[in-house]
């Protein structure tokens, strides 16, 4: 569906819309918004609207910070929520520009277009379904967030133990009023923890779809006195919160992944896309998990994977391939978390990928059994090897991993290790309540 100039000014007419926010993401993932008055909807949408990116991560240096918004016209929606004056507000995601007017490669929207220009080279479409887990805590008495839960509820519990049920709901009804289509929604498994999963869709409006998410997400949950979060590990002891993602290829209205006579009613395609993954996690793990924190939900006993494996059947793998045949055949990828930036991630999850099938990589045996419950030793044997254990081994793995840097870029990639690895050092130098705990009274 493609809109045209007029169909938007008119919608924007029709829906009493008196503010547009202009939308994009910064190299770690930020949401941004330049708002308009609706009066410069028309300029907007002639990408005439400059702004300064010199302010934003990842952006560009003082002397050339000028930068061209470029709406994608098909992401225009009307907020369904009102200001105070009753009026709407609508937003538009955009393409960063150059003033001269190339895309910009600061843009994490146009590094995942690149990815897609390949995927369609080689004759596919991507498409991509993502799992958002959040948790829902209490906001203090000052507004800021807590570490509270909301409820007592657990995996698929019922009300009234769930009491963060009610803010699902409303961003359950919010999104499919901006056009989601919702799946399923459910408590997850630990305290205040949450799940909302929508249709998958080609990449690029997925990730769009990401950022929304977070974005109604976390706006809804305010107006019930919650604050919500993505943050890949709050809690210490109980389940993180993952980003699994689904990922296939079709190629002329076809499923490429499915294949009646192969192995596990796979194709070639498929297996070799998943040996991709594997061969490129460890190098990608930066950017599919990377907070200091995300590598505190990476380890075992809490259903996120710790090991660079497959399976068909098995929940332990890094890469479980769900049961559904024909045109759902799919991979899931259960090691992303929510904290990524949607646009980067899905470009190097999709590389790794295509790397494989480029290569006619073929995938070690699919692990059938509990990983977890392996010794070393049988790991070993396996070949299974570890996902990179903190940010600052996965930043190693990211410089050895040429694909992956491809896929993001020089610009990207300088930007993104500068960023973490100073992340990296300022965490490594505190002193944690932790330590002084164990250390302060015996020492
Ligand atoms: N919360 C788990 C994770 O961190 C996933 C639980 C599930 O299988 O949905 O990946
Ligand atoms: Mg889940
Ligand atoms: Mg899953």
């Amino acid at each position: 569906m493609m809109r045209t100039k007029e169909e938007i000014l008119e919608e924007a007419r029709r829906r009493n819309v008196r503010f547009v926010r202009l939308q994009f993401t910064d190299v770690l993932g930020i949401l941004k918004n330049v708002a308009i008055p609706v009066s410069q909807l028309e300029k907007a949408l002639d990408n005439e609207i400059m702004f300064d990116g010199s302010s934003i991560e990842g952006y560009t240096r003082i002397e050339e910070s000028d930068m061209n918004l470029r709406p994608d016209y098909d992401t225009f929606t009307v907020f369904p929520w009102r200001t105070q004056e009753g009026a709407s507000v609508a937003r538009l995601i955009c393409d960063v520009h150059r003033p001269s007017g190339e895309p910009f490669v600061g843009d994490p929207r146009f590094v995942l277009k690149r990815v897609l220009e390949e995927v369609k080279s080689l004759g596919f479409t991507a498409y991509a379904g993502p799992e958002c887990e959040f948790f829902l805590f209490r906001l203090g008495s000052d507004g800021t967030p807590t570490t509270h839960t909301q409820d007592q509820g657990g995996y698929f519990d019922l009300g009234p133990v769930d009491l963060g049920e009610d803010a699902r709901r409303e961003i359950v009804i919010t999104l499919e009023e901006m056009g989601f289509e919702v799946e399923a929604s459910h408590h997850e498994v630990a305290e205040g923890q949450h799940e909302i999963d929508f249709r998958y869709d080609t990449a690029l409006t997925t990730a769009d779809n990401v950022a929304t998410f977070k974005y109604v997400t976390r706006a809804i949950a305010r107006r019930h006195g919650l604050h919500a979060t993505f943050m890949p590990k709050p809690l210490f002891g109980v389940n993180g919160s993952g980003m699994h993602t689904h990922l296939s290829l079709f190629a002329d209205g076809e499923n490429a992944f499915y294949d009646p006579k192969g192995p596990y009613q796979l194709s070639k395609t498929a297996l070799s896309f998943i040996a991709g993954l594997m061969e490129h996690a460890p190098g990608f793990t930066a950017i599919t998990n990377p907070l200091v924190n995300s590598y505190k939900r990476l380890v075992p006993g809490y259903e996120a994977p710790v090991y660079v494996s497959w399976s068909a059947h098995n929940r332990s793998a890094m890469v479980r391939v769900p049961a559904s045949r024909e045109k759902g055949t799919r991979v899931e990828l259960r090691s992303p978390d929510p904290s990524s930036n949607p646009y980067l991630a899905l470009a190097v999850m999709l590389k790794g990928g295509l790397d494989g099938v480029k290569r006619g990589l073929e995938p070690p045996a699919s692990v059938d059994q509990n990983i977890f419950e392996m010794s070393p030793a049988e790991r070993r044997e396996y070949g299974i090897r570890s996902l990179p254990g903190s940010i600052e081994a996965a930043l190693e793995r990211l410089k050895e991993d040429t694909v992956v840097r491809e896929a993001l870029g020089e610009h990207v990639y300088t930007h993104f290790v500068r960023a973490k690895e100073l992340e990296w050092d300022l965490y490594r130098t505190q002193i944690s309540r932790w330590e002084l705990d164990q250390y302060l009274g015996i020492f």
